[in-house]
């Protein structure tokens, strides 16, 4: 395949959807319900020989390409929302949303997925098969992919999606690079919140009242100390309580202590171990100090597991793209989470990162991504919208 060509075209069509991604940046919007982004989006397709379904549930596209000659599916991502937090960048085109912003580069996303849909219409003649572009909303937490997914988006095209693929921006790495590793490449990640119920009092007068906040505090430490003691550090798991709730007042003792965390692992064995690691240990300490605590456990994010076979075909088509030394394999997971992963539990495929620190600023050190100042190198979507193409073109050729 002649990937100097797709990358030279890529790189032609770079104006045109930089203006694209300033634009949508302008008008972030949150969750799964996103009425101008999806009017831009749908605009920024018009006259691509597309079949557009628009789902009902979420503001999600699903845009199919048929290509003139039979075959496979494959489906490739963009996701469309931001983030409720103010942007502070100071940039020319910064979100013009009060209290929201794009600062998980998911209009870049979106844009460069646009761009893959202009290239591969081009060449519907050489496609045998058929490219599913999913435009989802909702992936910061809302669940947007598998609302999709309920909504019956793999049985919207036929034959049924057998490749995934997508692409995240990380103002991590250098930009134009490519990170991936086969296997879990981020976490399951969930909630925690602890609830220790005691008996308010007079804080003179400990014994007269019930104190629920030693108990939580305990079990704080209890919890940390058996996860560095029973967690095998080579299937990880992260516990974070971030967030403590008690009192009123500094001589009330209160009747209720609440903490609410994060679990954050690689592997449904673990993630599961960990729960019932978690209930374990406040059965434990709450009936040691004769009070009762109740845990909930909200399950986000399943565990993100790139397949073995497509992330090494596709560590070869960006290495013959963008060239070896610009394609790493990332060394470990992230312990971040991806609503992708429900996509990837259908469909064999994988995501990976694409490098998109600015290039007045040093990989590690710049803001990153979620950050209210965070910035992207935006001529780094020229390797990611080449790359999308690239990767169906090399399956459905
Ligand atoms: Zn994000
Ligand atoms: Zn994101």
């Amino acid at each position: 395949m002649d990937y100097a060509t797709l990358l030279a075209e890529s790189r032609h069509m770079l104006p045109e959807i930089k203006k694209l991604r300033r634009s949508l940046h302008r008008i972030p919007e949150v969750g799964n319900h996103l009425p101008k982004t999806r009017a831009a989006v749908l605009e920024a397709l018009e006259g691509l020989p597309l079949e557009i379904h628009l789902h009902e549930t979420t503001s999600g596209i699903a845009a199919v390409l048929d290509g003139d000659r039979p075959g496979p599916t494959i489906v490739l991502r963009g996701d469309m929302d931001g983030l409720a937090m103010p942007e502070d960048t100071g940039l020319d085109f910064a979100s013009e949303h009060a209290g929201h912003m794009h600062a998980c580069g998911h209009d870049l996303h979106t844009s460069m997925l646009i761009g893959a849909a202009r290239m591969l219409s081009a060449r519907q003649p050489e496609l045998s098969g058929k490219v599913l572009f999913m435009f989802q909303p909702g992936e910061e937490g809302h669940f947007g992919a598998r609302y999709m997914l309920d909504e019956g988006l793999l049985d919207q095209v036929d034959p049924s999606p057998t490749r995934a693929f997508a692409i995240h921006v990380t103002s991590l790495h250098a930009a134009g690079t490519v990170h991936l590793k086969p296997g879990p490449y981020m976490a399951a990640a969930d909630k925690v919140v602890v609830t220790v119920h005691g008996k308010g009092g007079h804080a003179s007068a400990p014994w007269n009242a019930v104190d629920p906040i030693p108990v939580a505090a305990e079990i704080i430490t209890a919890s940390e100390v058996a996860l560095t003691r029973t967690v095998d550090v080579f299937d990880p798991a992260v516990l974070t309580f971030a967030q403590m709730t008690a009192g009123t007042a500094y001589n009330v003792i209160p009747a209720t202590a609440t903490l609410a965390g994060t679990t954050r692992t690689v592997s449904e064995e673990r993630r599961d171990r960990l729960h019932a690691m978690i209930e374990q240990i406040v059965a434990g300490i709450s009936s040691a100090h004769g009070v009762t605590a109740t845990v909930e456990i909200e399950r986000g994010y399943p565990v993100t597991v790139n397949d073995d076979a497509v992330a090494a075909e596709v560590t070869q088509i960006a290495a013959d793209l963008l060239g070896p030394d610009q394609v790493v394999q990332a060394p470990n997971p992230i312990m971040g989470a991806e609503d992708w992963s429900y996509v990837l539990q259908r469909v064999p495929g994988v995501m990976v990162f694409l490098g998109s620190c600015p290039t007045d600023l040093e990989p590690g050190s710049a803001p990153v991504n979620h950050s209210n100042l965070v910035r992207f190198d935006e001529d780094s979507m020229a390797a990611g919208i080449a790359l999308h193409a690239a990767v169906a073109l090399d399956f459905l050729s």
